[in-house]
């Protein structure tokens, strides 16, 4: 049994259908709820909901507060290589962009660490590119074992691997893996990832099943915003969170929606999704789920960053560079993206605490997994 076996059973278009014509009567009924369930998730995200995100974001603060206090853990990415394998259409990485490809090697991660270390970071977040055979297990296991001793935890944002795997890593100190379906739609999910490992749905799919099955601390879900109707492609994440914490219930979770905009020259997202949508669907998330961490990154803008901070996120990332060797290294290597929130950590830091709000480097060590 898997995730797969339970979207199997749900219907793309009915779902559609169910949250479009949710009434202003359904909006109050969950507003009114502690306890919500996926009905009650699809009325906020509702159309009809968008009047009400004044109250959403009212009660979705005071449910953050309650749970976790007002603090924001921060987390810096370190891009490990830009060489991948796939064809996703939205990413600069794409194996058919040619560019040079930069892959670390375990000197030049040293490197790159320490200059994150300067700037307070006690987590770290290890990205790559998708490709097995230069950055499968053994290599993210190598840069690991460079890391380990530096900070007190190590999260991957890098290719699905198997549980033997994940096993492995665990063993090196991994605590958090963040796999992203991009699109729950498995009729479009060819289109956008048309080859290379990642064009397998079910494989990526299941992937949080092998982390909960190898055991790891936390599993991080989420959906590029853009590819599909929003609406829909949100409802199947908080489908598949439900389902995870059923089932895999001594891990934690967490949720980030990174957003695709259009840009010049570059893949055009099919739907926009506006920052009042993205600020809908953070509340909306946060009143499904109290205890759930849910991540806004810097491909966001400040001014949102700054407004949002206090209605549902608890877990923000400062000073990120998005290309392999960005923070030691003047030399510039290709970008996977562009950040929109270019402050410095301390002008972030200090944003933070004018707020009123600890920033927390380090919330987590590794005595504690032991
Ligand atoms: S999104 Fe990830 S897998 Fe797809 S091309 Fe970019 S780096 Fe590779």
């Amino acid at each position: 049994m898997s995730f797969y076996n339970e979207i199997t059973r749900y219907n793309w278009e009915e779902i559609g259908e169910q949250i479009y014509s949710k009434t202003e009567e359904d909006v109050v009924k969950a507003l009114s709820k502690t306890v919500l369930d996926l009905s009650d998730f699809q009325s906020l995200i509702s159309p009809t909901a968008e009047k009400y995100l004044e109250q959403m974001a009212q009660k979705s603060r005071e449910v953050t507060q309650q749970r976790f206090g007002k603090c924001m853990q921060m987390y810096i990415p370190l891009y490990l290589s830009n060489s991948c394998t796939n064809h996703c259409v939205y990413c600069g990485f794409n194996h058919s962009n040619q560019f040079e490809r930069t892959i670390l090697t375990e000197e030049e991660v040293r490197v790159e660490a320490q200059a994150i270390k300067k700037l307070g970071f006690e987590h770290i977040l290890l990205v790559s590119g998708e490709d097995q055979k230069q950055c499968g297990s053994e290599y993210l296991g190598r840069m690991m074992d460079e890391l380990k001793d530096d900070f007190a935890l190590i999260s991957l944002e890098a290719q699905p691997l198997d549980i033997d795997e994940y096993e492995m890593l665990i063993e090196k100190k991994l605590n958090t893996v963040y796999v992203y379906q991009e699109t729950y739609c498995e009729a479009n999910y060819k289109n956008y990832h048309p080859r290379g490992k990642k064009s397998n749905f079910r494989y990526r799919l299941e992937t949080p099943d092998r982390l909960g099955k190898a055991g790891v601390h936390k599993i991080g879900l989420g959906c590029l915003l853009g590819l599909e109707d929003w609406r829909i492609d949100t409802f199947f994440t908080a489908l598949h969170l439900q389902y995870l914490e059923r089932t895999y219930w001594k891990s934690k979770y967490s949720i980030s929606f990174p957003r695709l905009r259009p840009h010049v020259g570059a893949f055009q997202p099919r739907y926009e999704t506006t920052e009042r949508d993205l600020l809908q669907l953070i509340c909306a998330y946060r009143l499904l789920n109290p205890h759930v961490e849910i991540s806004l990154s810097t491909r966001e803008r400040s001014f949102f960053r700054d407004n949002a901070l206090q209605l549902g996120p608890t877990s923000y990332s400062a000073g990120s560079k998005t290309n392999p060797g960005g923070y030691a290294n003047k030399e510039e290597s290709l970008e996977q993206f562009s950040v929109n929130d270019d402050r410095s950590v301390n002008e972030i830091a200090d944003m933070i605490h004018n707020h009123g709000y600890e920033v927390v480097w380090k919330d987590w060590d590794q005595f504690m997994q032991t």
